[in-house]
């Protein structure tokens, strides 16, 4: 990555703006899940042992521009106290008079929380006045470990990159960056990628830019119906985007002139409706009217497994079936095994997505991944070769000795 590092910075009596991706569930008063807390703890002991004075912002939820208790930042600041062990403060808004003070009353390695970026409209308008009252609660340092909020080009991720003096990754943000960096620019072959989950739209772009970098794609959920539809095959009650089965046929098309491994379902779990539990199992091609199909079958499993085994580098974003049902959960948790099975195996396992995060949790295989994305829709964005606004917006990196021309 040619960004600057919050390694780089000497961040010593310094009030340093730590952008992070505080967006958790909660439950009431308290935080429901604390991963994305957890994650972003290295940076913020990084930044504390240097010295420096931590400020720290987020959005949580869709508040709509405006307060929203519902929302509150207040109960994430109170689990920071507990998995830091030490007080962490907390202002009532994001800019303004009293999150000044509570900046300045900072002293080395203190802690403040301010409350949702989001319950300002000028956080997602990327406003400059916002930009710049935000920046004026820091020493002209920033740092962002929000990976998940880097897609977009708010207000506490890019427009405060312009009234800073260096704008560097946090620790997080680094290791996202190098683990789907890599993938994408010099992966270990064969670079195997799995797609699933419900909409081809979502993943048109990914699908496209990948079938140039992977060697192998392989395709479940319900956006493989598409694909199938779109090739004349029977596809009963499956969901199914009409209105992209030329596009679908025209990427098939194109894998094939190039010959692009991409490998759709053979053989698929059905169900006249998702609350149906009889089940019944069939080959792609011999799909019955009124049936949908809701899982990946067992000649799928196989195939797709024995793909995934011998793959060095393994990409998986989308679930292959509708999992959050146990009747149609089969194909998904094989193929989390299989990615877990590879990854003991030495190749580079990378996940994102909500959805295939809480299938390798649910198989019990999380800790056998080589990296689990925090960010789903920034980490597609990514894999689809498009810039992030909020890592452009970083500092570069000074160049170093050696390697500049002579
Ligand atoms: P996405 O957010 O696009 O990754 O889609 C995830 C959703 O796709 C999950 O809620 C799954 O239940 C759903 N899904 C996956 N496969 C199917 C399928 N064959 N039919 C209906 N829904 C599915």
């Amino acid at each position: 990555m040619n960004k600057l590092s919050i390694r780089d910075l000497d961040l010593a009596g310094k009030r340093v703006f730590i952008r992070a991706d505080f967006n958790v569930p909660l439950d009431g008063n308290s935080v429901a899940d604390d991963t994305r807390i957890r994650e972003t703890l290295p940076t913020l002991r990084l930044a504390m042992e240097r010295g420096g004075r931590l400020v720290l912002a987020s959005h949580l939820g869709r508040p709509k521009g405006k307060p929203d208790p519902k929302y509150s930042l207040s109960p994430v600041a109170a689990r920071l106290r507990e998995l830091l062990g030490r007080p962490v403060a907390f202002a009532a808004d994001c800019i303004g008079a009293d999150a000044e003070a509570k900046t300045k009353a900072l002293r080395d390695g203190d802690v403040l929380v301010l409350e949702n970026v989001r319950y300002h409209p000028e956080e997602e308008a990327n406003d400059p006045d916002f930009s710049r009252k935000l920046a004026a609660l820091c020493d002209r340092v920033f740092v962002c470990d929000a990976f998940g909020s880097a897609h977009r080009a708010h207000a506490s991720v890019v427009g405060i990159t312009r009234y800073v003096g260096q704008a560097a990754a946090g620790l997080l943000m680094e290791r996202e960056l190098a683990y789907l960096g890599k993938a994408i620019t010099n992966p270990e072959r064969p670079f195997v990628a799995i797609l699933g989950g419900a909409k081809v739209s979502d993943k048109i772009a990914v699908v496209r830019n990948l079938m140039h970098l992977a060697d192998t794609m392989l395709i479940g959920g319900a956006m493989a119906y598409t694909f199938l539809k779109s090739q004349g095959l029977p596809v009963g009650k499956s969901l199914v985007e009409n209105d992209k089965l030329e596009l679908a046929r025209g990427l098939l098309e194109e894998a094939r002139q190039s010959n692009f491994r991409l490998l759709l379902p053979a053989d698929h779990v059905l169900a006249v409706s998702p609350d149906s539990t009889e089940t019944k199992i069939a080959d792609v091609a011999g799909t019955p009217e009124g049936w949908m199909g809701l899982d990946v079958g067992p000649k799928t499993i196989e195939q797709f497994s024995r793909e995934i085994s011998g793959g060095r580098t393994i990409v998986w974003n989308g679930p292959l079936g509708m999992f959050e049902k146990p009747a149609f959960a089969k194909g998904t948790l094989a193929i989390a095994r299989a990615v877990a099975a590879a990854t003991a195996r030495g190749a580079t396992s990378i996940i994102g997505g909500g959805d295939s995060v809480a299938a390798v949790e649910q198989a019990g295989v999380a800790r056998q991944i080589s990296h689990i994305s925090t960010g789903g829709g920034a980490s597609l964005e990514f894999l689809a070769g498009e810039k992030l606004p909020g890592v452009e917006a970083l500092t570069d990196a000074p160049r170093k000795a050696g390697t500049g021309a002579n």
